[in-house]
């Protein structure tokens, strides 16, 4: 099973990819690195919209779980993610690529709001369009932030640049036999709750079928790869 033709993609990473080696926050050689990745993909003649997640500086199911108020805690989650989306424009831009970021939560002193119209306007130009502050409601993750961009932005498929490289049927952390999927259904994904993306953005992309394609952005060329359908990678979508 291979992927449509991909004329523009949503592209998601992880905060934990920010780190590089660190244990915690962004390590602005790795984030450049990725950019590498981003500008190289972006030179094959793709649109590209970015969504960066936030845990590598904070979860709001962290601070809930010692004691905050969740939807305190996911404010910050989210007002982390805005400050890797930052990272992120700078390391582009240092390269040459022109972006511009957009925030669910408006903050107009550092980047724009959630213009769809504009967010066009942008890829149209040959920006890469940053979302910022997931989908700017406590209760949701990066991830749901980044299916409800992909939908809207009408992309032709959502790629997960993770840890790992691809979807398993057991956390292959922990265990060895884990078995890891080329492509899978949705519904497998739903029903077995495996742990690809939290179900709101799995659900989502579903009913608005777009593939979802997981795979690992901490091996250099792997984004090309996938994109060229070479890659180590699981691609969920409807057989
Ligand atoms: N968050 C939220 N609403 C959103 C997106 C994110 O409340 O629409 C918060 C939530 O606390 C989450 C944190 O921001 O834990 C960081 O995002 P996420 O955990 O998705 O980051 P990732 O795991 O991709 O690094």
């Amino acid at each position: 099973m291979s992927l449509p033709t991909i004329k523009r993609v949503l592209l998601k990473l992880s905060g934990e990819v920010l780190m590089g080696n660190q244990q915690f926050g962004i390590d602005p050689e790795f984030v450049a690195e990725l950019a590498k990745e981003v500008k190289a993909a972006k030179e094959t003649g793709l649109e590209i919209c970015l969504v960066i997640g936030g845990g590598n500086i904070f979860r709001g199911m962290a601070g809930a779980a010692k004691g905050m108020d969740r939807a305190q805690a996911d404010y910050m989650g989210m007002l982390a993610t805005v400050m890797n989306a930052l990272a992120m424009q700078n390391a582009l831009e240092q390269l040459g690529v022109q972006t511009r970021v957009q925030s669910a939560i408006e903050m107009d002193k550092v980047c724009e709001p959630v213009i769809r119209r504009r967010a066009e306007r942008h890829l149209e130009k040959g920006r890469v369009a940053i979302f910022a502050a997931g989908v700017g409601a406590p209760y949701f993750t990066t991830d749901s932030g980044a299916a409800l961009r992909a939908a809207e932005m009408k992309c032709d498929a959502l790629l997960k640049g993770t840890s790992v490289d691809g979807v398993y049927d057991s956390d292959p952390k922990h265990n060895p036999d884990a078995v890891r999927f080329d492509t899978v259904t949705y519904d497998r994904v739903l029903a077995d709750n495996l742990k690809v993306m939290d179900a709101s953005a799995v659900a989502l992309c579903r009913d608005n079928k777009i593939p979802i394609v997981v795979f690992s952005i901490r091996e250099k060329g792997n984004l090309a790869r996938v994109l060229a359908g070479e890659g180590v990678q699981t691609i969920v979508q409807d057989l």
